[in-house]
């Protein structure tokens, strides 16, 4: 099996080079007969080659069993026409990566920030919404008709919210089955209208789950008010994008916030996190976000696979960050730790040897 590695931009390529430890160590470990092959994407081949993301990269994905894809400074990027292509859009789109999975659950001895615990997942819709770069077959979804008015195009179809309902309805069926719509469709009635009516056509075909609504705003308070609530949320683009962060952030820390983009056929680990220029290169990140989405990618697989090895490798990895972080000495920086990332990945992966070894 083929494994493709995108460092990306920032931090990346020290979380990166943190996901492909553990990923070599599982590898010898479970005999995963994995492949690692890593690609440049970002502003290195910019320099180079002028695009954050030569076409042989996205060959290399479209062929691939499962990518990794570190953070990208996508903010700094030129226009596409100057070859600044968001790499984690990109890939959405052309892997038609429809479903982001986002897990936030509090761990055993680190503080969450909400009122409660928590333990739920947020799945986001990742092919259309508000990300109007994202929306057209044809040119971009913004533009300006004169120099003072922007305007931007938001796209929701039936198909996109009929899918991202059924892969939360499905995931809510191996958990608390609990199922939170998010939306706003008292004010954008029109498209967020036909989510929610696609959603609760779902909904129907799932009565063993339990089904409830929430406005978009009101929702951001209420998972710090009382997370412990919630299971499994589905939403639009941009508010599961924005949830999402608030949901890692309140169960301890952002740098925890692990998805995976899955499709049909492809799926690709990402942290939720950005590039955290103002850290690079320090050996200060935390890459728990991007190893845990790693696991959360050979759980993907191994499904898919039939292959209890790869799902092995998936819960060595939870079990090992679990471990790992009940020990405030061996945390990194943003949960008030000293440990380095160097440091912190050498500690994850002498807790999966042990593991392993029982
Ligand atoms: P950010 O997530 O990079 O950083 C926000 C804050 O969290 C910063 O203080 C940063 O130091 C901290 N942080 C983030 N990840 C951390 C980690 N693993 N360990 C410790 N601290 C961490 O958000 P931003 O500053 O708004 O964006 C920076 C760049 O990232 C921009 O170019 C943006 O476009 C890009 N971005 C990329 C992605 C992606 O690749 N998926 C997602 C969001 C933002």
């Amino acid at each position: 099996m083929r494994l493709v590695i995108l460092p990306g931009d920032g931090i990346g390529p020290e979380i990166s080079a943190s996901a492909v430890s553990v990923l070599e160590l599982l590898n010898r470990k479970l005999k995963l007969d994995l492949t690692l092959e890593t690609h440049e994407v970002g502003l290195e081949p910019l320099k180079r080659v002028g695009t954050t993301f030569p076409p042989s990269v996205l060959d290399a994905c479209r062929s691939a069993d499962g990518i990794v894809l570190g953070p990208i400074s996508h903010a700094v990027y030129p226009t596409r026409a100057e070859g600044g292509i968001n790499v984690s859009g990109e890939l959405r789109i052309q892997l038609d990566l429809y479903a982001n999975i986002r897990p936030s659950r509090s761990r055993q001895g680190i503080p969450h920030w909400g009122r409660t615990p928590m333990d739920l997942v947020i799945v986001r819709e990742n092919t259309e919404g508000f990300y109007s770069d994202r929306n057209m077959y044809w040119g971009v979804g913004e533009f300006m008709p004169t120099a003072d008015v922007a305007l931007s195009i938001r796209k929701v179809t039936s198909r996109g919210s009929r899918r991202i309902a059924v892969a939360a309805f499905e995931l809510a069926r191996t958990r608390r089955r609990k199922m939170t719509a998010v939306h706003k469709a008292n004010v954008i009635k029109v498209s967020d209208g036909l989510f929610l009516g696609e959603v609760r056509k779902v909904a129907a075909d799932y009565s063993d789950v339990e089904y409830d609504e929430q406005l978009v705003d009101s929702m951001a308070a209420l998972l710090v008010r009382e997370a412990a609530k919630y299971d499994v949320i589905v939403t639009t683009n941009m508010f599961g994008d924005i949830l999402s962060d608030e949901a890692a952030e309140l169960s301890g820390s952002l740098g925890l916030g692990e998805s995976i983009n899955a499709g049909e056929s492809h799926c690709m680990a990402q942290a939720q996190h950005g590039s955290a220029p103002d850290i690079a290169g320090q050996d200060r990140a935390n890459p728990s976000s991007l190893i845990l989405s790693v696991g959360h990618l050979l759980d993907w697989m191994a499904r898919k696979r039939m292959n209890e090895s790869l799902a092995q490798g998936g819960r060595l990895i939870e079990r090992a960050v679990d471990e790992v972080l009940k020990d405030p000495a061996r945390r990194t920086a943003d949960l008030g730790g000293s440990l380095g990332t160097k440091a912190f990945t050498a500690a994850i992966c002498e807790q999966m040897e042990s593991d392993a070894a029982k």
